[in-house]
């Protein structure tokens, strides 16, 4: 995808073989990031402490201590939300799961195109594509009892920029949490509400996140009953770094398509029942809003009005300043308008300078003291024009037995008597 940004990142190799120093600083500086390098830990805790590093690249063998004491103070410290990357020479599954339980990132193992890898591996952390920017303000929520895993996860989404993760340990406290995320991680197997449960419960709630379950389980029945439950993915421990975030990356991308989608359709909504000028409904949404209160009226046994005001001499106002003058009264009018009615009340344009207003639970008398109110807000109104003043008819009525057309007819013929008798009044037709 388009769009793609780089970031220089400080990153520190721990190792005591010169061979692979000298590889691993001619990839690190090929690509333009910063190398630091050390043999033992203390020195390690020293250049962490002394400068911003980003990810830390281990052997497992180091001067003054073992690969794993290492990494696990490492996880203990303060740095222990710095990503760790152990590039190894021995590749079995039992160091693999003793390193992905001690919260390492990734490992890589040693062979002759480790440069190769190892470049193409820091280039994906590097690159910030379209997907991975829109990412960054989503929350994440990681759910599993084992703190290492829950660090380790953390550091892969903190390494590719996704900063806004939550850890916790038990379903209980994430149910109890009542917030809301973009994406939940969660452990199938926990003490407690187990992540299938909690699944369940999120689904519900969280319709469009992407939930996807971890587990070391790899079982074809319960992969496909997990994701016949809802969750959107089942990745199996110990995982990838790379695949799992290219598993999340993907599930993102079709997440953040769908909320642009309904963005945009939800907008097109708007546009198709909004007044462009005024932001008032439009004409043909407001004859249907009437429509619609009038069956609600109905139905219920409740009483309704609605009320059609026409600016006093527009046309003057128009002819004398300008028709951006013009313009600038119909936006204010509007606002004044939606500002002095209830909630429950529609105003819309209907037509260049009438608006009509909707009163649900109105009775004649209840609309005679709005329409007095609307009347003289807008005799006070103020324009940037100085001394500029605008006057507003109207026509009241209260429904009866009529339908839309009729009632909007009434009203109609309300306002004309209104300016038939000297305008700047609402005349109600009973
Ligand atoms: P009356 O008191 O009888 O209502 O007189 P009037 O001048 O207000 O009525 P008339 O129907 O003769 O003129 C309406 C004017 O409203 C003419 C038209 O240019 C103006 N108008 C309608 N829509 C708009 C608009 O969107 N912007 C502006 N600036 N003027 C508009
Ligand atoms: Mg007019
Ligand atoms: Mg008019």
């Amino acid at each position: 995808m388009g769009d793609q940004r780089s970031v220089n990142l400080n990153i520190l190799h721990i190792e005591q073989s010169l061979l692979i120093k000298e590889m691993v600083h001619d990839v690190v500086k090929s690509i333009g990031h910063k190398y630091f390098s050390t043999k033992n830990a203390e020195d390690a805790f020293r250049l962490l402490e002394e400068n911003e590093i980003n990810f830390v690249i281990t052997g497992l063998e180091l001067s003054d201590t073992s690969g794993d004491e290492w990494i696990k103070s490492l996880h203990l410290s303060k740095y222990k939300d710095v990503p760790v990357i152990v590039l190894t020479s021995t590749d079995n599954m039992e160091i693999r799961k003793k390193l992905f339980n001690l919260g390492v990132v990734d490992y890589i193992v040693k062979d002759s195109i480790t440069d190769v890898k190892l470049k193409e591996y820091i280039e994906t952390f590097e690159v910030q594509d379209e997907v991975l920017n829109k990412m960054h303000h989503q929350s994440v929520a990681l759910l599993d009892d084992s703190k290492h895993v829950n660090t380790m996860i953390k550091n892969i989404f903190n390494l590719h920029g996704i900063k806004n993760v939550d850890s916790y340990y038990s379903a209980e406290d994430l149910l109890a949490s009542n917030k809301d995320y973009a994406i939940y991680i969660l452990d199938l197997i926990l003490p407690g509400i187990s992540g299938k449960e909690a699944l369940l419960t999120l689904r519900k709630k969280a319709k469009n996140s992407i939930i996807i379950l971890i587990s070391s389980i790899n079982n074809y029945k319960t992969i496909s009953n997990i994701l016949s439950s809802g969750a959107d993915d089942f990745i199996n421990k110990p995982f990838d770094a790379s695949v799992f975030m290219a598993k999340i990356k993907a599930h993102s991308r079709n997440f953040i398509l769908r909320e642009e989608l309904e963005y945009a359709y939800s907008t097109l909504e708007k546009v198709a029942i909004t007044d462009g000028l005024t932001q008032l409904f439009n004409h043909h949404y407001i004859i249907n809003q009437v429509e619609r209160e009038i069956e609600r009226a109905k139905r219920y046994g409740h009483n309704m009005a609605v009320v059609l005001l026409d600016i006093d001499n527009f046309k003057y106002v128009n002819d004398n300043y300008g028709h951006q003058t013009g313009d600038e009264i119909l936006q204010s009018l509007a606002n004044c308008l939606k500002g002095i009615v209830r909630k429950s009340d529609s105003v819309g344009r209907y037509g260049g300078e009438e608006f009509l207003v909707i009163l649900p639970e109105t009775n004649l008398e209840q609309a005679r003291i709005c329409g007095e109110k609307i009347r003289k807000a807008v005799e006070n109104m103020r324009f940037s024009v100085k001394n500029l003043k605008i006057t507003i008819s109207g026509g009241g009525v209260a429904l009866k037995e009529q339908n839309a057309i009729e009632l909007i007819k009434q009203a109609d013929e309300g306002l004309y008597e209104s300016k038939y008798n000297g305008k700047n009044r609402i005349t109600y037709k009973i």
